[in-house]
């Protein structure tokens, strides 16, 4: 069997055990939603209503079909772009404008990228305009969504254009340890945008204002001078133009950190409530889980590059791939593609370490906080993002970045200062 024959089988091979076990986990995960629709668990039922956990439960199983129809149609898609041909006929396209090597290359990207988002469309139209519609969490409307898909567009070409322009050259001009420079590239570009995404980006797409005076501002800053950490403001933003989930977060990095607040969360917790959520953020910021993420994925992503460098003068890795004719530019987005395939399997130890860091940012929580603030404030979020309190455990261990529910509350109460 030649090389490229072995390339293509365990890439069908991995892309099919993918989705055997997606679909397998999905099923688990619906049998056990529907086997506990009917009440609500124990620990609940003061402040869950039957009715919110039927509505989470359906809420849960319409979003796993959805994804089934979905994960499908990435599937052929992902075989069109590959082992059908796309790719190869994409760079036969963007080689008829004649120019130079590196110019052709972004052609073929920007060409590629648009493709994709048209390709995406009816999957956030779809989830946007039907799904959560019916479950009364969309709040955008047409023209926003619009504007969004606009925004994106042209901040896709602004940022992602140069970047890709940079990468390529980089991989045809400087020598076989191009794959360093491009790491060490691309790292440094990732800091930039940390660092320009609240003050530039993130501010295209949604209103910051600050935080109001009066109850919660006094108990955060109160919390913030405890804990001993230095922001550059306490920020609302107008999530509640999309949709009326709700959430926290701290963006940015060194003294341009800011603490944005979306406005469904203050509206929906009590004071108390807010504080203790916004404790359990810092606890990721304290007990270094961020600074360790950030770490991981740059490690990650030079392991990741290595790789590239030695695929991208490997020929089987094309052809196998089902691109004949290699160049740099596929190169670099066949790895863009399949990457995710190889590496689906590794999903489960990266949810276990996030979960370990939930644990540990309840702790810091419980600590500065009131853990039973940050237990109803977690109920709450549960009952308004319908977000179901009976998971399967299967499919929790292998996804979910937090603990379900029940573990979460119990270890919380375990937390609580008698
Ligand atoms: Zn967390």
């Amino acid at each position: 069997m030649q090389a490229a024959e072995v390339v293509t089988k365990a890439f069908l091979f991995f892309l099919f055990t993918k989705s055997l076990i997606e679909s397998y986990l999905d099923n688990r995960n619906r049998k056990h939603i529907l086997a506990n629709r009917n009440s609500v668990p124990e620990k609940f039922q003061d402040q869950i209503t039957l009715e919110d956990h039927q509505k989470a439960a359906d809420y849960s199983i319409a979003k796993i079909k959805v994804s089934k129809v979905f994960n499908f149609i990435e599937l052929v898609i992902l075989l069109i772009w590959t082992l059908g041909g796309g790719i190869e006929a994409l760079d036969k396209l963007s080689k008829t404008l004649n120019y130079s090597e590196l110019t052709t290359g972004v052609i073929f990207f920007a060409i590629y990228m648009f493709i994709s988002l048209l390709l995406g469309l009816p999957q956030s139209i779809y989830s946007t305009f039907v799904l959560e519609e019916k479950f009364g969490f969309n709040k955008t409307t047409p023209k926003t969504f619009i504007l969004d898909l606009v925004k994106g567009l042209i901040l896709g070409a602004l940022i992602g254009m140069p970047i890709i322009y940079a990468i390529l050259w980089i991989m045809n001009a400087l020598g076989t340890y191009w794959w360093v420079y491009a790491w060490a590239f691309l790292t440094l570009t990732q800091f930039v945008i940390i660092w320009a995404y609240p003050r530039f980006i993130a501010p295209l797409f949604n209103k910051f204002s600050k935080l109001e005076d009066g109850e919660v501002k006094d108990k955060v800053e109160q919390l913030l001078n405890k804990t001993g950490f230095e922001s550059n403001g306490l920020f609302v933003m107008d999530a509640s133009i999309r949709s009326s989930h709700g959430n926290a977060y701290f963006t940015g990095f060194g003294k341009n950190k800011r603490i944005v607040f979306f406005d469904t969360l203050i509206k929906n917790l009590s004071a108390d409530e807010v504080t203790a959520v916004l404790a359990h953020e810092l606890g990721h910021f304290k007990k270094r889980h961020i600074i360790k993420g950030l770490a991981k994925s740059i490690i990650l992503s030079f392991i990741g590059f290595s790789i590239l460098g030695y695929l991208a003068d490997w020929l089987p890795f094309f052809t196998g791939h089902g691109v004949q004719t290699p160049s740099t530019h596929a190169a670099l987005l066949l790895f863009m593609m399949v990457s995710g395939i190889y590496t689906f399997i590794l999903i489960p130890i990266n949810a276990m370490t996030s979960r370990k860091y939930e644990f540990e940012a309840d702790e810091f929580a419980s600590q500065y906080a009131n853990a039973k603030d940050l237990i109803t404030a977690l109920v709450k979020l549960y009952k308004h993002n319908a977000s179901t309190l009976t998971p399967d455990p299967g499919y929790s261990k292998f996804y979910h970045s937090h603990p379900p529910a029940l573990t979460r509350v119990k270890h919380l109460e375990s937390l609580i200062k008698g």
